[in-house]
C-alpha cells in the first residue's frame, strides 16, 4: 500500500532543495528523496561555487532571466541567513584583438540581460587592480562573488523542514508510473508513494528517469550527454583578489580562476565529453593544458604550482557538436501529465539561479 504524500521532489543537490523550500513556504507537503547518503554530494558539490551576474547567456534565454534573478535572490538570502560569500568581483580577460571584439559583444549581451555594471577597462586599468595580470583589455563585473555552497544547501534544507518538509536520504527512486489517482513511486528499498506532484530533479540522472516513468511519453526525455571539467589548485598563495576568466570557449567559460572563501585558488573547470556521468577522476597529464592556457593572462604561474584537484559533471543535453541549450522545465504543458515537471540540462548558473528556479517551478505548478 503505496503512503500518499502531496508533492515529491527527486533529487537534494542545491536545486532539488531550492524548488522543494519554495513548494513547501507556498503551503505544500514536501518530501525529497535523494539516493545518496547526504545532501549535495554529486555536481551541486564539485562547481565553482561563483555567483554569476549573467553575462554570458543569450538574451531572453531561462539562463538569462533565472541568472539575473538568482543572483539578486541569493546574495539577499545569504545576507540574511548569515551564509558565507564575498562579492569579490571578478575580471573577464581578452589577452588578442580577436578576443576585443568578443569581449565587447559580451558587454552587449550583459546589458541586453540587465546586468548594467560592467566597467571596460583598458590594459593598464586592468592592471593597477591585478598587478600580475596580462591582458590586452579587461571587462571588470563587480556583482559576480563566491557562496559556500554547502553552507545554503542546509539552509535550504532548513526552510524545508521548518515548513514541514523532510528530505529522505539513502531513498533512490527506482521506478514510477502515471496513475488515475497520481504518481505511483518507488524507492530500491521497497517504498511505496503515491503522490500528486512529482518534480524531477535528479541532475545528471534526470533525463534517465524520466524515460522510466510508466506513462510518460518516452521521446520527451532529451538524450543526456555529459561534459567532465577538472579542477588544478595553486600550491601557495593566489596574486589576484578578483576571479579571473578568460574570454569563453565552447561548451564551458575557459579554464578561469577562482577563489574560495578562505582565498585558495583554483583552476578550471576544462572541457572533457564523456560517455560516463562516473568519470570523475583528475587525469594529472591534463596540468601541461592548464599551464599554457592560465599563462596566457598569467605569465607569472611558477613551474609545478598546480595540483590535481577534483572535477564536475556537467548536465548536458546537447551533444559536442551541437548549440548549447537553454534549461528546460518540462511540465504539463509539454507532456501533458498533471503535476509532473521534469528539469533538464540545469547546467552552470544553476547554483546562481537556483532560488529563481524554484519561484519558476512553483509558478508552473500553479498553472503559469
Ligand atoms: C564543473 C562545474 C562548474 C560549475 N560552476 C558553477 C558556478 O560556478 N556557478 C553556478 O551558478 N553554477 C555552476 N555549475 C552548475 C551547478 O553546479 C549546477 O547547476 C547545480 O549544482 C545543479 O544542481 P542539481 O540539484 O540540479 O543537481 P545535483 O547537485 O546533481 O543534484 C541531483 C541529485 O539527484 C540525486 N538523484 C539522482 N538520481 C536519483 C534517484 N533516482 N533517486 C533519488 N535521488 C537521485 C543525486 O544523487 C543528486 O544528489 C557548475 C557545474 C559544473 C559541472
Amino acid at each position: 500500500m503505496a503512503d500518499k504524500v502531496e508533492t515529491v521532489v527527486i533529487g537534494a543537490g542545491v536545486v532539488g532543495l531550492a524548488v522543494a523550500r519554495a513548494l513547501a513556504l507556498a503551503g505544500r507537503e514536501v518530501m525529497v528523496l535523494e539516493k545518496e547518503a547526504a545532501i549535495g554530494t554529486q555536481t551541486s558539490s564539485r562547481n565553482s561555487e561563483v555567483i554569476h551576474a549573467g553575462i554570458y547567456y543569450q538574451p531572453g534565454s531561462l539562463k538569462a532571466r533565472l541568472c539575473v534573478e538568482g543572483k539578486k535572490a541569493l546574495y539577499a538570502y545569504c545576507a540574511e541567513r548569515g551564509i558565507a560569500h564575498d562579492r569579490c568581483g571578478k575580471l573577464i580577460v581578452a589577452t588578442s584583438q580577436a578576443q576585443i571584439e568578443h569581449l565587447h559583444g559580451m558587454a552587449r549581451h550583459a546589458r541586453s540581460n540587465g546586468v548594467d555594471d560592467l566597467h571596460w577597462l583598458d590594459a593598464a586599468q586592468a592592471r593597477a587592480l591585478e598587478p600580475e595580470l596580462n591582458c590586452a583589455a579587461a571587462l571588470h563585473s563587480p556583482s559576480t562573488g563566491i557562496v559556500d555552497s554547502h553552507g545554503l544547501m542546509l539552509s535550504l534544507q532548513g526552510d524545508l523542514e521548518n515548513a514541514g518538509g523532510m528530505v529522505a536520504c539513502h531513498a533512490q527512486l527506482q521506478e514510477a508510473e502515471v496513475r488515475a489517482d497520481g504518481i505511483w513511486l518507488k524507492t530500491a528499498d521497497g517504498t511505496e508513494l503515491l503522490a500528486q506532484t512529482v518534480v524531477n530533479a535528479a541532475g545528471l540522472q534526470a533525463p534517465d528517469l524520466a524515460a522510466c516513468i510508466k506513462g510518460y511519453p518516452q521521446q520527451l526525455a532529451p538524450k543526456a550527454f555529459y561534459a567532465k571539467g577538472s579542477y588544478f589548485t595553486l600550491s601557495g598563495r593566489a596574486p589576484f583578489s578578483h576571479l579571473i576568466y578568460p574570454v569563453p570557449e565552447a561548451a564551458g567559460l575557459g579554464v578561469h580562476l577562482t577563489l574560495d572563501l578562505g582565498g585558495q585558488a583554483k583552476f578550471g573547470p576544462d572541457v572533457q565529453w564523456t560517455d560516463s556521468a562516473q568519470d570523475l577522476q583528475v587525469d594529472a597529464q591534463r596540468a601541461q593544458l592548464f599551464y599554457s592556457e592560465i599563462r596566457r593572462y598569467w605569465p607569472g604561474l611558477p613551474e609545478h604550482a598546480l595540483q590535481p584537484g577534483y572535477a564536475g559533471m556537467r548536465p548536458k543535453i546537447h551533444g559536442p557538436n551541437e548549440p548549447g541549450a537553454d534549461f528546460v522545465f518540462q511540465g504539463p504543458q509539454a507532456h501533458g501529465i498533471p503535476g509532473l515537471v521534469h528539469l533538464f540540462g540545469i547546467e552552470s548558473p544553476g547554483l546562481t539561479s537556483s532560488l529563481a528556479i524554484g519561484a519558476h517551478v512553483a509558478r508552473i505548478l500553479d498553472g503559469h
